[in-house]
């Protein structure tokens, strides 16, 4: 009874001050006796911050090639399992147009590490997006400052890099040639130079302890981040990591309930990952802490090569549909879609 009323402390303490201690963390993420609780708290402090409005952001997947071997990954540059694609600026600028059409108010244009995709070729992407007044979200992976400070000067307005892990050990056994003090560091200068930022990291990674997921919840926190994207690492047959058990549903909700506790006001989307997990994955997380969702927007068949992982949803979908789909969820639960550009409104209680 004791051990119970203290997790419950925790869980009180944290909707309050929304600061725990790593200690505190722990004892959340290793039990599963308290999980009703700390969902239902997530999504209250959700309620109390941001509100029940949903924002969208359409997802424009504009390029599978990459440059990187993440270990965990099926776009991985030694992947030769997959036909490789990349769009003209024109046709990304041109699905961008459609989802205003079907009324996304935020593009968020995401690939690989591409290099055919210089400074001026996203600047024209970049300016030809900013005139259909949307807002624009950049997940393009490591770049120099110089280079996110002329994305940022010709009119991006947020970035999305997930940290993936802040184990140092892990970070490097998972990442050949990259370093996270250099991935810490992008994350910093994007800040420095204005971008709304987002981050995350991935649940379940081989040798990933309950104690470095702790260490990632802080960082966000630290950081403080204005978007915090948590989904489950789903192994990818055509990586080495095959053979890898893979993160849970629940455990990557519980990071991400843990993580709106933390920061009450920050942007959090359900993601496609955990809805590959569970049928109604994104759902569930809207009422544990989410308040974003990003449908796929790319069309054609290039949704079905951006293979990050197995068993994506949508994979066959067109935009029109998964638009219906999402917003027929939302509202199914009393939320709204919102109207609005969706940008973190700090420290505001609704
Ligand atoms: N190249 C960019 C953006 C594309 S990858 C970058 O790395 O930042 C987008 C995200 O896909 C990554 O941040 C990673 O967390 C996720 N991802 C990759 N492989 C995955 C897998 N097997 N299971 C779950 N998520 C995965
Ligand atoms: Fe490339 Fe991103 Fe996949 Fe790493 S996670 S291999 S950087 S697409």
């Amino acid at each position: 009874m004791k051990a119970l009323k203290k997790l419950l402390d925790i869980i009180d303490k944290a909707s309050t001050s929304h600061v725990l201690s790593k200690q505190e963390i722990i004892s959340l993420l290793s039990t599963d006796r308290i999980d009703g609780q700390l969902f239902h708290a997530a999504d209250r402090v959700r309620a109390a911050y941001v509100g029940d409005e949903v924002h969208l952001r359409g997802l424009i997947e504009f390029s599978n090639i990459c440059k990187q071997n993440c270990l965990y990954c099926g776009l991985r540059w030694e992947n030769t399992a997959v036909r490789r694609y990349r769009l003209q600026p024109e046709t990304i600028i041109e699905f961008a147009a459609k989802a205003k059409d079907y009324g996304y108010k935020t593009i968020v244009l995401q690939s690989g590490e591409d290099e055919f995709y210089t400074v001026d070729k996203l600047q024209q992407i970049i300016t030809g997006i900013k005139k259909l007044d949307l807002a624009l979200t950049l997940s393009i992976g490591e770049k120099t400052r110089a280079e996110y400070q002329a994305y940022r000067q010709a009119g991006a307005d947020r970035y999305l890099m997930r940290i993936e892990t802040t184990d140092a050990g892990l970070y490097s056994a998972l990442h050949p040639g990259m370093s996270l003090e250099n991935r810490k560091g992008c994350l910093l200068d994007l800040k420095d130079l204005g971008y709304e930022v987002g981050t995350g990291c991935l649940v379940g990674l081989p040798n990933q302890s309950v104690e470095s997921l702790a260490e990632d919840i802080l960082f966000f926190k630290e950081l403080d981040a204005d978007m915090i994207g948590l989904g489950p690492f789903i192994p990818n047959e055509a990586t080495p990591l095959k053979d890898a058990k893979g993160g849970t549903f629940e455990a990557s909700l519980k990071v991400m309930a843990i993580t709106r506790l933390l920061l009450p006001d920050a942007n959090i989307p359900a993601t496609t990952a955990m809805e590959t997990l569970n049928k109604n994955g994104r759902i569930i997380a809207l009422q544990s802490g989410a308040n974003v969702a990003m449908p796929n927007v790319t069309e054609g068949e290039y949704r079905q090569l951006y293979a990050l992982y197995p068993g994506k949803i949508c994979i066959n979908d067109t935009p029109a549909h998964c638009r219906g789909c999402i917003t027929g969820k939302i509202l199914s639960i009393g939320r709204k879609i919102s109207e609005e550009y969706g940008y973190r409104k700090k420290n505001t209680v609704v």
